[in-house]
């Protein structure tokens, strides 16, 4: 049987396998603090437990932990990516983006996603498995320990669908916010979502105040089918319903991405439909110029309709931004740079 990963465990979880070890509660805090905010990444490494209990220990559990296969510094801003292997060799990547009011890291929930949407190279090989909470965290351990600094803000928007990985990531937003880790409050955390509607009434009812972020893309049923193999399952209608659960319960903004792709959802007609659909929600739209993969056959819409699209959209009285489009030359899309550094290891592939 594999060991059990430490990194993964809640507090309380924690607390339980040194009672079953016949150790006290307080060796759990301390081997949490050591691994959440000292963020060793082995057992050994763990020196303020006695050596017997370390050893006790590596018989049954490890810590997960990832390998920086590579790190890609964007020449035009300070976006860099880094590209992870996790212990069973596999490749995830995950993007650290700094702005002028904080450092935002970009991770991934997911080996690959099963999601199957169009426009998006994370999911083009299918789901190979979900990650595990350490392995969430891990990213985020690496990144400030290559950085030297605290990162700021979290956007689960890498590869995978987070709430396809609903309880793995659950305890990693516990685990990141508890006061004995990271302590990082969950309104700097964005999840987003392709719109797994149950899902969100689910996380709505932990009533944990994070950001949700779902992906539009069209607000028409039927183009969205064409883009997006989730509408098949769930409407448009069942997601706004969904939206508004979620806003009682929590009080947050929600912020809906919207990928703008030349002639498929970039006219007139949709962003008034759009403005039907959100008109008097508690919410924001956020247009990200389509970035170009070579599985998908279309381009990012020019500036001038992506600029009209916004000016429809705000003269309506909808929130709208442009997202800046960061690491263009570092592959900064979801799930490019995993493709082709698996590509270059297998040409078959
Ligand atoms: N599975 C989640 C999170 C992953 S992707 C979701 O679907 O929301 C984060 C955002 O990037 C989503 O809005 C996704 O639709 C968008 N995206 C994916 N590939 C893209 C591309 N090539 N260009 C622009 N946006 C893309």
């Amino acid at each position: 049987m594999s060991n059990i990963d430490l990194k993964s465990l809640e507090m309380e979880e924690l607390e339980e396998v040194f009672i079953r070890l016949g150790e006290k509660k307080y060796r759990a805090h301390q081997t949490f603090k050591w691994i959440h905010q000292k963020m060793v990444s082995s057992i050994n490494n763990i020196t303020e437990l006695p050596q017997g209990l370390r050893d006790k220990l590596n018989l049954n559990y490890n810590i997960s932990k990832l390998k920086i296969v590579q790190r890609l510094d964007s020449k035009f801003d300070d976006t860099s990516k880094y590209l992870f292997m996790l212990d069973d060799r596999n490749i995830i990547e995950s993007v650290l983006m700094k702005y002028k009011h904080g450092v935002s890291v970009c991770l991934s929930t997911q080996v690959g996603c099963r999601m199957g949407c169009e426009f998006c190279a994370s999911t083009k090989g299918g789901l190979v498995r979900s990650l595990l909470p350490g392995e969430i965290l891990e990213q985020f351990y690496q990144i400030q320990k290559d950085q030297g600094y605290k990162v700021t803000n979290i956007v689960l928007m890498g590869s995978g669908e987070p709430l396809d990985n609903y309880d793995n990531v659950l305890k990693f937003l516990k685990i990141i916010h508890d006061d004995e880790g990271q302590n990082l409050g969950y309104r700097h955390i964005t999840i987003s979502t392709c719109g797994l509607v149950p899902k969100i009434y689910d996380l709505a009812d932990e009533e944990i105040p994070i950001n949700l972020s779902i992906s539009l893309h069209s607000p028409f049923d039927e183009e969205r089918k064409k883009i997006m193999p989730i509408a098949n399952r769930h409407s448009i209608y069942e997601i706004i319903e969904a939206c508004y659960y979620y806003i009682n319960k929590t009080k947050r903004r929600i912020t809906f991405e919207y990928t703008l792709i030349y002639g498929v959802n970039d006219k007139k007609e949709d962003a008034l439909e759009i403005v039907k659909l959100l008109k008097g929600m508690l919410c924001h739209v956020n247009l990200i110029p389509l970035n170009r993969i070579k599985e998908f056959i279309h381009t990012k819409s020019d500036e001038e309709a992506i600029r009209n699209f916004k000016d429809i959209l705000i003269k309506n009285g909808i929130n709208t931004t442009i997202r800046r489009e960061m690491g263009a030359d570092v592959n900064a899309a979801c799930g490019q740079l995993r493709r082709d550094y698996i590509k270059n290891q297998n040409p078959f592939n």
